[in-house]
């Protein structure tokens, strides 16, 4: 028994060691979920979201590799809308950030939203590179506004048919984008590379991807495709000057322009599809170049008198922009803005007994040969004034 303790005594230093051992294993398996230690990230996202490129840009700028976040299209778990992508996003949308916690402990958690996947990135590699976060208010509100008025109806620089946020029709929409984009150029002060001066802020990540949409769709929305002034220094300056920026100017417009070679614009009014049938006479009345008995005309309707009236009461009603609509039977999605306000301004007008109407009219359209229409330009006939038939002749 005395011969024990020392040898007993002489094991304790290595018994202490020991222990230090197993506690350091024991805490670097029960790290907190939050720590990234051991942590890989895959981000869900294709190089034509423009709300994953400025996820993108964080990347490249912070130098953050494929072993930390491995960029995936959606398409390799089913798509956007398979349930396995909805189970991580249930909008279906990108990008996507998940959180794989390969240290033994079996967690996954995901980030389904760009600015937040942002605002994750930012802290979890504050170490690595420019910070992203100035103290600017400008910057901030910059992303925010392009977040709020600018994400919301961004749609009308791509999808097909409105709506597009609140607006029901691209030429509205189109028309509030450029309005918020001075009201943003109003907030970049142009004394640096960036926005806000020479560090490169969250705000430039954020409007970047948009803007080149912006420019590469606008004209052929038949819009110049210039950026208020201050804007398009600032795009034209990181586009030369910052080969990250340069990077996702590539990925975007690349991708942008395989949409274009499939077809994706041929349907869409104006980006791809366009009015080819001759003009009439009804576009010299719009254009004023012919007389006629005007009743009444706002931005996009004109009704006037029928040359040749078949009641007392007879006027045609019409777009002013034919926008393909020689006949009803041509009518798409983009129309249904205008057919709405065609009838809207046919029944306020039948209403007008100064006009000749009395005790209501009967509303016409003659749509292609068997119908006996003479104008290929769509317009609604309002006849009153007169008791009439049915069938008609
Ligand atoms: P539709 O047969 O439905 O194509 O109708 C065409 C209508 O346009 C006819 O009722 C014509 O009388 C009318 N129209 C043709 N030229 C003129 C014109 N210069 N001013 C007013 N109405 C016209």
């Amino acid at each position: 028994m005395v011969d024990l303790i020392p040898k007993i005594t002489a094991t304790i230093p290595f018994l202490l060691s020991f222990l230090t051992l197993l506690a350091d294993v024991t805490n670097a398996y029960s790290l907190p979920m939050t720590m990234t230690m051991n942590a890989k990230h895959t981000l869900y996202d294709v190089p034509v979201s423009n709300n994953g490129a400025r996820v993108r840009i964080i990347l490249y700028k912070k130098g953050i590799t494929s072993e930390e976040v491995d960029v995936v299209s959606p398409m390799e778990i089913g798509g956007l809308k398979s349930e396995s992508f909805k189970k991580l996003n249930p909008q279906g949308k990108m990008p996507c950030l998940t959180i794989n916690h390969d240290n033994g402990v079996s967690d996954s958690s995901s980030i389904p939203e760009s600015d937040t996947i942002c605002r994750y990135l930012l802290h979890t590699y504050a170490h690595e590179g420019p910070s992203f976060l100035p103290n600017s208010y400008q910057s901030n509100l910059i992303a925010r506004i392009h977040d709020m008025y600018l994400t919301t109806i961004q749609g009308c620089l791509y999808k097909a048919t409105p709506p597009f946020g609140i607006y029901r029709t691209r030429a509205k929409a189109i028309e509030e984008f450029e309005r918020q984009l001075s009201i943003i150029n109003d907030l970049v002060s142009n004394d640096g590379l960036y926005l806000v001066g020479d560090d490169v802020s969250l705000s430039d990540a954020t409007i970047f991807p948009t803007l080149v949409f912006a420019k590469f769709m606008l004209p052929k929305f038949g819009r110049s495709g210039e950026l208020p002034a201050k804007l398009e220094k600032w795009y034209n300056n990181v586009v030369a000057g910052d080969s990250d920026f340069e990077k996702v100017h590539q990925e975007v417009t690349s991708s942008l322009r395989k949409w274009e070679l499939s077809g994706r614009w041929d349907q869409i009014w104006l980006a791809g599809l366009i009015d080819n049938d001759p003009e009439t006479i009804f576009d010299k009345i719009v254009a004023g170049d012919i007389p006629a008995s005007i009743v009444y005309s706002d931005d996009d309707v004109l009704a006037f008198k029928d040359i040749n009236p078949a009641a007392p009461a007879h006027l045609l009603v019409i777009p002013k922009v034919r926008a393909n609509l020689s006949g009803l039977s041509k009518a798409s999605d983009d129309h249904i803005e205008i057919l709405g306000k065609l009838l809207k301004v046919a029944g306020d007008l039948s209403k007008d007994a100064s006009l000749g109407f009395s005790d209501g009219a009967r509303v016409v359209i003659n749509d292609g040969p068997d119908a006996g229409q003479e104008v290929a330009h769509l317009h609604i006939h309002v006849l009153g004034g007169r008791s009439m038939t049915w069938p008609p002749g």
